[in-house]
């Protein structure tokens, strides 16, 4: 994940090219939005997915980018990824989704090269919360570390939740006005779960 820098909206800041939980201060990178940096160790080569998005919307001010396997399914089938719990209303009624053939053909590995292809993800995600990628993962943004945070375990956690529900045999989605209405009410409350979060990341434990 990454966060604008609060002192410069033109950079933002994200580790190093390092297993998320292995992350410590020291290795915090500060990149443009073009995706350069002055810092010498080698940097996240999907940094370009975050600067993009930084650059494409001037309200996001952190993104996370994640590969789980939960979320997988709706990029790849026709089902949509859509709001079924009201944690994840933001989801609203269809979640889009990335092709990255749609930008550089079929035999790409899939991953957000270059400056380019961050854009088009951008251009995807328009002015949604979460954008899913074909085959790759998704992206999810907010105003702030906790709600960007938040939309990414819930949005998760949504995904299993509306396929557990159709191998019962189907389910009610919330309403456009039902999720934005749920969103409005759960971004009163993610200092509560944004604070268990932290804490149990800085004794080493999943949310
Ligand atoms: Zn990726």
């Amino acid at each position: 994940m990454s966060v604008r820098d609060p002192d410069d909206p033109s950079r933002f800041l994200i580790s190093r090219n390092l297993a998320p939980g292995l992350v410590t201060p020291d290795d915090i990178q500060v990149i443009g939005l073009d995706g350069t940096t002055a810092d010498d160790r080698p940097s996240y080569l999907e940094r370009f997915i975050h600067g993009e998005i930084y650059r494409a919307r001037a309200d996001v001010q952190a993104v996370v980018h994640s590969h789980s396997a939960s979320m997988v399914p709706f990029s790849i089938s026709r089902t949509p990824l859509q709001a079924v719990w009201h944690m994840a209303g933001f989801l609203g009624e269809a979640v889009p989704v990335f092709e990255i053939r749609d930008s550089v053909g079929s035999s790409s590995d899939l991953l957000i090269r270059s400056g380019s292809l961050g854009a088009d993800l951008a251009a995807t995600l328009g002015g949604a919360a979460v954008a899913l990628m074909r085959g790759h993962g998704f992206v999810a943004v907010g105003d702030s570390i906790p709600q960007a945070v938040a939309r990414a375990v819930y949005a998760d956690l949504n995904a299993r939740a509306q396929v557990t529900a159709g191998q019962l045999g189907g389910y009610t989605a919330l309403t456009a006005e039902e999720g934005a209405a749920a969103a409005e009410s759960n971004n009163g409350q993610l200092t509560r779960a944004w604070e268990i979060w932290r804490a149990n990341a800085r004794r080493g434990e999943s949310v």
